[in-house]
């Protein structure tokens, strides 16, 4: 089923997981597609990376932590940075796939799709030795054409379950901490940024200032947080 399809064009990126709250539009989206697992895990995923400026701070919190992640990753940022790219997977982190660059693919033909993604997944695949299997299209917009590329190259498209709207100016630690501590149960997926948009170019600093606190308040609720390939998808789904 295809989200964009289901949601329509005219749905603007980040409004799909306020979407996901309406009934009819949960329903046709598959619990795989969002990401949820068992009762006793959260997954946390970063999007938008590998960024040198940033993302090393936040390997370098989860390491401390103890805590792996999985890393939604563009491929024309992976080809800017492979040293970083590698160190990610050397620390135990899963790479996963957001596109050759942050085009909304709802605009693209099934051709330049699957350019698009073959291209990103061969370079992370030949950069790293571990192929992505997860998918996260960019504005978590599928097309009909992005899910077709992404079944023929085995790739399982993934949403999140809750976002810390970590993109915007007026971001804080606060403000994320506020939009996912509803969502902060087991069996959801996180979705935050370690790379920030020419919108907000410093956003990333409050994402990293609420990493901390985040993975806290999921130890005092009891989850253990780790990437998404420990998330146990339904069979069914
Ligand atoms: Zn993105």
């Amino acid at each position: 089923m295809a989200l964009g399809a289901a949601l329509g064009a005219g749905v603007t990126a980040h409004a799909v997981p306020g979407l996901l709250g309406i009934p009819w539009i949960r329903a046709a989206v598959s619990s795989r597609m969002t990401g949820v697992g068992d009762g006793g895990r959260i997954a946390l995923t970063f999007d938008d990376g590998p960024n040198p400026a940033s993302t090393p701070r936040f390997v370098e919190t989860l390491n401390a932590s103890g805590v792996r992640a999985t890393f939604f990753m563009l491929g024309c940022m992976v080809a800017r940075a492979p040293a970083l790219t590698r160190s990610i997977v050397e620390s135990g982190h899963e790479v996963a796939l957001h596109g050759w660059s942050h085009h909304n693919l709802m605009l693209r033909g099934p051709r330049a799709t699957y350019a698009d993604l073959n291209r990103a997944r061969s370079v992370l695949a030949e950069l790293t030795g571990q192929v992505p299997r997860f998918f996260r299209p960019p504005h978590g917009l599928f097309s009909s054409s992005a899910l077709l590329a992404a079944r023929r190259l085995d790739l399982t498209p993934v949403l999140w379950t809750c976002f810390g709207q970590d993109w915007t100016p007026q971001t804080t630690p606060e403000s994320i901490l506020g939009r996912l501590r509803p969502g902060l149960n087991g069996g959801a997926t996180i979705l935050l940024h370690d790379s920030a948009g020419s919108r907000a170019p410093d956003a990333w600093k409050s994402t990293l200032d609420a990493l901390p606190r985040v993975l806290d308040e999921c130890a005092r609720r009891g989850l253990r947080v780790g990437p998404l390939r420990d998330h146990v998808l339904p069979a069914n789904a």
